[in-house]
């Protein structure tokens, strides 16, 4: 399996882990998390727009 980044916050996903998602249309989504994928499923989130995505990337 190749490594993925995780479709919110991008972090790489080790091979084994995370979520797959796969929408209507046929795209393909992946999450390292499940916090990630409520995100932007559920709440419909902009990873731009959430707080602790944007710390994240600073660490
Ligand atoms: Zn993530």
């Amino acid at each position: 399996m190749e490594a993925h980044k995780c479709s919110f916050c991008r972090d790489t996903i080790e091979p084994g882990t995370g979520i797959m998602f796969v929408k209507k249309d046929g795209h393909v989504l992946y999450f390292c998390s499940s916090k990630c994928e409520k995100n932007l499923i559920k709440l419909g989130r902009t990873p731009r727009k959430v707080r602790w995505v944007i710390k994240k990337k600073r660490d």
